[in-house]
């Protein structure tokens, strides 16, 4: 049965984070000062068994979940993704399950082995082509060559893959027109999004902003740009193609043109927590009940409750309300 939040948001999609552990530090997600060595990540004992995903998504769907995006903090460090990926494939009302990962462990085994488990598509992200430029982003010394060979390996199964770029001002914004001319008739799709105050870490700064507006037009000059209708209504991109033919392009305005009105995503975080928000503060527990024995129909009620209550539409109020103080961080809630 189908339900709806309090602003009418029907529910249909669940990320589900698998692990909070990352081999990048990306400075806007998960900065080496907060999360260094010595930073407590979640014990074994602590995250979900890939039977209490699969579970869980099971009485997701119930609810009217047809698509799943399995992200992280790195996903592809979880111990044997594709025996998860098959269970949640095995879901006759699942449509699709996609996945975002930062590219460095997509060998073409692992696209392959991600692909036969039933993954129908693939995220990465790169914020340039410029190794310096890069490594200073996600703070890793992976040449973005590895990742765009990546890519490329990825595409026969999990393609068009589509290429997350973040952009800051100041820091990677002059590479998005190489990252543009890279992507032009290759396939994939490149999507450019707005620098985010997401988590308690990044020192968000809105001066760092470069709207989508701005990335836009700084494409359009050089290559001009017509619309894409989309293909859902719940949609976080504007879709654009070019119009020499070159292929497909996205912009997501989180910031300067939030979409939390069509906003139909709720988050499982790899402990068990349940968010309705990306910047919510509180998660709802389902590890505890799920462990302790509560059956189905309990779960369900927990589900459907949360989900009726939602309220949530903070990048519709951003500026207008005080920033909540514990967001939950971008690595542990998987964006
Ligand atoms: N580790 C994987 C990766 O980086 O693709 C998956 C998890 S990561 C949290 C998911 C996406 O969130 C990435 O595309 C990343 O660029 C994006 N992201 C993280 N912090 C962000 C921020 N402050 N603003 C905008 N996007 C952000
Ligand atoms: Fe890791 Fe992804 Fe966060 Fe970068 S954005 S630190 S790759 S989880
Ligand atoms: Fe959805 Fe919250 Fe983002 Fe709005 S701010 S689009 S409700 S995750």
């Amino acid at each position: 049965m189908a339900i709806e939040d309090t602003l009418g948001r029907p529910l249909e999609e669940l990320r589900l984070s698998v692990t909070d552990r990352c081999n990048f530090r990306c400075r806007y997600c998960m900065p080496r000062e907060m999360f260094g060595p010595g930073f407590r990540f979640l014990p074994r004992g602590e995250i979900l068994s890939f039977e209490e995903i699969t579970r869980l998504t099971k009485l997701f769907t119930a609810l009217g979940v047809r698509r799943l995006h399995l992200t992280g903090g790195e996903p592809l460090l979880r111990h044997e993704l594709p025996v998860l990926i098959s269970q949640l494939a095995a879901i006759p009302e699942i449509e699709n399950i996609a996945l975002t990962t930062n590219g460095s462990l997509l060998t073409p085994t692992a696209a392959r082995t991600l692909h036969e488990a039933g993954l129908h598509r693939i995220t990465v992200s790169l914020d340039a082509l410029d190794p310096q430029i890069a490594g200073r982003m996600a703070d890793t010394t992976v040449d973005p060559a590895q990742i765009l060979a990546a890519i490329d390996d990825a595409a026969p199964g999990l393609g068009p893959v589509k290429i997350n770029m973040v952009v800051r001002r100041g820091l990677n914004d002059r590479e998005v027109v190489p990252m543009a001319r890279r992507f032009r008739h290759s396939g994939h799709i490149l999507r450019l999004i707005e620098y985010m105050d997401v988590g308690t870490g990044n020192g968000w700064d809105r001066t760092e902003l470069v709207s989508a507006e701005e990335v836009r037009r700084r494409i359009e000059a050089l290559w001009p740009l017509e619309p894409v209708a989309p293909n859902r209504s719940s949609e976080t991109a504007r879709r654009y193609r070019y119009r020499d033919g070159a292929g497909e392009i996205g912009f997501i305005a989180s910031v300067t043109q939030p979409f939390c009105g069509s906003c139909t995503r709720v988050r499982l975080t790899a402990e068990g927590r349940l968010y309705t928000c990306l910047f919510a503060e509180g998660g709802l527990d389902l590890r505890a009940p799920s462990r302790s024995g509560m059956d189905d129909t309990g779960i369900l009620q927990l589900l459907r409750e949360r989900w009726m209550r939602r309220t949530n539409h903070y990048s519709e109020l951003r500026g207008s309300i005080p920033t909540p103080a514990g967001k939950v961080e971008m690595f542990r809630v998987g964006g």
